[in-house]
């Protein structure tokens, strides 16, 4: 199929053309022509599908040219890193048009942003809790909004969103085309979409929670925290030396710490992204590693939904996700617009189960393949504090898997009283 068969106009075909997109989509084939009739669609689509300009397109060839000053598409993402990911694509695709975007997010000051708004704009991409922050300011008029655009709802939900949605959903005119786009449909996103959505036709370009399949997956058991560091060194440094890569982290204080250790180890230059550093800090980094720059990020999951660099080579999950959309969610960074990616995830023993849930939600089976450590990679032995952490964190997932297990340390606790009370009697 081709844009001219999806009824794509001309302003928006040399777009196309200068983005080098050969062909639509899957998602691009099946929801542009719904959402172009004007249809309320629910979009199930993996990272790295082209959902966004599954959406942008119609939406942009809905509104077709600059008109009055209120907004008349409001397009809501769950963090600023997406806003401007989605505005870049807005901007992008309408380039040939005088539509005017406008990405609005918090952790700046409203001033700017409000000043915009009153210049008029015709799209708004917005975080919800900006969105209504300005609204209540009295900055954005809402009554000619038409299209509302929900991305990455699941995660919206996720971040504890809800409450805002509804209190946007309230201000805007009843009368609209709704379009959720989500990468999972949990039980929360469909009574969501129930609620507010208008016979929606569901589009699903693949089955939930389904990685890519340009993308190779790896996996090793690594006793501790200094052997993956080892681990993750090797990889950068020789099996995939020049290529850009994404390492996954947990903790803002593993993004800062390992970020450290990468900058001292390997070339091409590493920076460390997470929720705690300055907004214009972590667009620097991204920005950076957009244009090759640097070669490596070491990110948290909060910080990773804007990363949309389709030079990445390779993920590295530095620890294992806590659940199955994060996995595909990192996984999906890489393997991006149909190049191949490599993913591969490190696991302690505390990691065993978790990986295992992982790979439980995964279409098929055994399709993360398990890889020996290296002979080259020294095998750290693990400090007692990290031994002990890892002996609780088996602990707490043993209990959450199972209401009765009591506990390894409730056994201990139990032999060491009921050995304090033999010694006791034997006195
Ligand atoms: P998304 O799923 O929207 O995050 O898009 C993932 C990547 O696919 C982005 O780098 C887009 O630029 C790219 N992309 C979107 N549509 C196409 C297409 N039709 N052909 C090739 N690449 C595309």
């Amino acid at each position: 199929m081709t844009f001219e068969e999806l009824k794509i106009t001309r302003q928006f075909l040399n777009a196309i053309d200068d983005c080098g997109y050969a062909h639509p989509s899957p998602i691009q084939e099946k929801a542009i022509p719904r959402i172009s009739a004007g249809q309320d669609v629910i979009g199930i689509a993996q990272t790295g599908t082209g959902k966004t300009a599954a959406f942008a397109l119609p939406v942009l060839q809905k509104i077709k040219y600059a008109q009055d000053l209120p907004p008349r598409a409001l397009v809501l993402v769950p963090t600023k890193e997406l806003v401007i990911q989605v505005y870049e694509v807005f901007t992008t695709l309408g380039k040939y048009t005088d539509l005017r975007s406008i990405a609005l997010y918090g952790g700046v000051g409203p001033k700017t942003q409000l000043e915009e708004l009153e210049k008029g704009v015709d799209i708004i991409i917005a975080t919800p809790g900006r969105f209504m922050d300005l609204y209540l300011r009295g900055g954005i008029e809402t009554k000619k909004i038409k299209t509302l655009v929900l991305d990455e709802c699941d995660r919206m939900m996720d971040m504890g969103f809800m409450p805002q949605l509804r209190n946007i959903l309230e201000v805007i005119p009843s009368k609209r085309q709704n379009l959720l786009f989500s990468a999972t449909f949990p039980e929360r996103v469909e009574k969501l979409s129930e609620e507010f959505l208008l016979w929606p036709t569901k589009i699903e370009v693949s089955p939930q929670a389904t990685p890519v399949a340009t993308v190779k997956q790896r996996k090793s058991a690594v006793p501790n925290i200094r052997t993956k560091l080892h681990y993750v060194a090797h990889l950068l440094e020789n099996e995939y030396a020049d290529e850009r890569a994404l390492v996954f982290v947990r903790t803002k204080e593993q993004a800062e710490q390992i970020s450290k250790y990468l900058e001292r180890t390997i070339s091409g230059g590493v920076r460390g992204l997470h929720s705690n550093k300055g907004q214009n800090t972590r667009l620097h980094s991204m920005s950076l590693f957009r244009e090759g720059t640097i070669r490596v990020l070491v990110s948290t999951d909060v910080a990773s939904r804007g990363i949309d660099v389709p030079e990445t080579k390779l993920v590295i999950n530095c620890t294992v996700p806590r659940n199955s959309s994060d996995y595909v969610h990192r996984i999906g960074r890489t393997g991006r617009a149909f190049s191949e990616g490599i993913a591969h995830t490190l696991y302690d023993p505390s990691e065993k189960m978790y990986m295992e849930a992982v790979e439980s939600h995964l279409p098929g089976n055994n399709v993360i393949e398990e890889c020996i450590l290296p002979d080259s990679i020294p095998v750290e032995e693990t400090p007692t504090w990290e031994a002990k952490q890892m002996a609780k964190d088996i602990d707490y997932q043993k209990r959450k898997a199972d209401p009765n297990y009591k506990g390894a340390f409730h056994e201990k606790k139990k032999k060491k009283s009921s050995s304090k009370s033999r010694t006791r009697r034997r006195k």
